[in-house]
């Protein structure tokens, strides 16, 4: 995608607004199974809740992924995208009995990530096969938030519980079909992914039915030039010759299985942002945008750092901005960051805005979601129209006919 594509797309349906470039997700698609085309059976289950679109998901379809759904609803949305059940993974936690029984019976393979759950749900369903998502207690990346596989965390079966796990399996006849795992997201280090890895072959032996083994997700991408990301290809070489080992002592050629989000749409996506005003204070100046953090949390959220270009404006002169939103929250995207000069009326372009950006939007100020545009074959196809007052108003319930002025004082 050129500047003068951007521009174009930002005219036709207006800023803000998102644009995921399919070639991007197609590299990404590919280059993680070429990584790993060494193992007898790869499974590339795409993560759903970081982008969440039907035609997103038509377009991992196509490329042969499956998904890693956390809700019945985006279960529902797999399906309604044209995914068959098999290629259907269900990872939540917290959710109730009758939700994973809810998806069982759609067919989807579940996982069970608490003993309560595993235990009420082999006494009842003994011959559904079950994937087991462990904790194995790694701490991946520095940031508390994003990292699921620390002591502390809610995700997943200690692997101090796996004798009472055997202990469920044992006594309710259930079949264990898959180990899980997800240390959370921004793997820095292959070494520690390694060592999350042999704690779930260790795992791994106790069951003797498995058909794969799932390592959840976790690459790092990279945020702005020459920012570290997640070394895939030498992963892939040490981990694929690891697991390859693994199923000759198994005995059996498993599925190596990953459930990638933000490693395959989190730098196809662009956010084209109008800056409405400029504003010179005491100390900085501000570029205020037509957004805020209703439709891009993770700076305020995570403190992302989302690289911001004038794409109105590439070859002016660079100044510190501060880039800030219209909602009446502080929401800020960046501070003292160097853009080329910007006048009111520029379009912003906010990079590695693929994963977690519209899935996480919200109508905070009752301001409408953005567009969204999927860039395929040279071609700007739009796949979510900008919201209207109608959609704010649906579902809500006026009580006009309670709040009459007769009626109110007659009280
Ligand atoms: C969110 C999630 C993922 C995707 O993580 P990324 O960091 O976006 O790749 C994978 N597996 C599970 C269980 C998740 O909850």
């Amino acid at each position: 995608m050129k500047n003068k594509d951007l521009l174009a797309i930002a005219k036709e349906f207006g800023a803000p607004v998102y644009v995921y470039d399919a070639d991007k997700i197609k590299s990404q698609y590919e280059r993680l199974s070429t990584a790993f085309s060494n193992v007898p059976q790869l499974k590339l289950n795409y993560a759903v809740k970081a982008l969440s679109n039907i035609s997103v998901l038509r377009l991992m379809n196509s490329l042969g992924a499956g998904l890693d759904t956390v809700s019945i609803q985006e279960v529902e949305l797999g399906l309604a995208a044209g995914f068959n059940a098999s290629d259907i993974i269900f990872t939540p936690n917290g959710v109730s009995l009758e939700e994973l029984e809810e998806a069982a019976l759609l067919g989807v393979q579940i996982n069970i990530d608490n003993l309560s759950l595993l235990e009420q749900f082999g006494s009842k369903h003994p011959n559904t096969p079950v994937c087991i998502r462990i904790n194995p207690h790694v701490m991946a990346g520095g940031n508390a938030n994003i990292s699921v596989g620390h002591i502390d965390s809610k995700f997943g079966i200690s692997i101090h519980q796996i004798p009472h796990i055997l202990r469920i399996v044992e006594l309710t006849g259930m079949n264990i079909n898959g180990i899980h795992m997800h240390t959370g997201s921004d793997i820095l280090d292959i070494d520690v992914f390694l060592y999350a890895s042999e704690i779930l072959f260790d795992t791994a032996k106790n069951f003797k039915d498995l058909d794969f083994i799932d390592f959840g997700s976790g690459f790092k991408v990279p945020y702005k030039e020459g920012d570290i990301e997640t070394n895939i290809e030498e992963l892939g070489k040490k981990l694929s010759s690891r697991f390859n080992e693994f199923c000759r002592e198994y005995g059996k050629d498993l599925t190596l299985g990953f459930e990638p989000g933000k490693f395959l749409v989190s730098e196809a996506g662009k956010f084209l942002v109008k800056v409405n005003v400029v504003k010179q204070t005491t100390s900085t100046v501000f570029a205020q945008v037509d957004s805020g953090f209703n439709h891009l949390i993770r700076p305020m959220l995570y403190g992302a750092k989302h690289h911001i270009s004038n794409i109105s404006n590439p070859k002016g002169k660079d100044r510190f901005y501060s880039v800030v939103g219209y909602i009446c929250e502080t929401d800020t995207f960046a501070t003292n960051v160097k853009i080329a000069e910007i006048t009111e009326g520029d379009i912003l372009a906010l990079d590695n805005a693929g994963a977690y950006c519209f899935s996480m939007a919200s109508n905070y100020n009752s301001r409408f979601k953005p567009a969204e545009v999927l860039w395929y074959n040279d071609q700007a196809h739009l796949i979510r129209e900008r919201e209207s007052m109608e959609d704010l108003l649906r579902n809500q319930i006026d009580l006009k006919g309670v709040f009459t002025n007769e009626a109110v004082n007659a009280q």
